[in-house]
């Protein structure tokens, strides 16, 4: 939406609207009232969805998701492993990828965690039963 909206307009819309471009140009330029929406975007992501701009708005994670399916490296979900405890979603800066480990959810007996993964693998050393492992593709399961 974002690329149509740069081609149409001939303008960069998304860093018009992008906290993080906002908040640079109120560090280099002073103060302005765009400042208004990182608030409201704030009051949203503390009240009603986490990281709801990341997730669900920002082209930049979706690069990012790009990314990650082609990485080399991912996280692999072994369910008979698995407690459903969820303290690897407690750790997880994106835990909508670790849905997979809620009870009833997983999609067979070993699961690829998905693209928005970002490989930090926190997850990994917080799971007490090796229930989530580091996979590098080429090797072995
Ligand atoms: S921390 Fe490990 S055992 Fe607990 S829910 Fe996550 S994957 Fe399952
Ligand atoms: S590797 Fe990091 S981002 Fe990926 S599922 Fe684990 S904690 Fe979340």
């Amino acid at each position: 939406m974002f690329v149509i909206l740069a081609v149409v307009t001939g303008y960069t819309v998304f860093e018009t609207i992008s906290p993080t471009g906002i908040l640079s140009r109120a560090l280099i330029y002073g103060p302005g009232v765009a400042l208004i929406w990182v608030a409201l975007l704030l009051l949203f992501e503390i009240f009603f969805s986490r990281r709801a701009w990341c997730r669900y708005a920002c082209p930049i994670g979706l690069t990012y998701g790009i990314v990650g399916a082609t990485s080399p490296f991912s996280v692999r979900y072994k369910l008979p492993n698995c407690f459903h405890e969820a303290e690897c979603r407690k750790v997880c800066l994106v835990p909508h990828v670790l849905d997979t480990v809620l009870k009833g959810r997983a999609q067979g007996m070993e699961v690829d965690i998905g693209a928005d993964c970002t490989r930090c693998f926190r997850c990994v050393d917080a799971c007490p039963t090796g229930a989530l492992s580091i996979q590098y593709k080429g090797l072995g399961k």
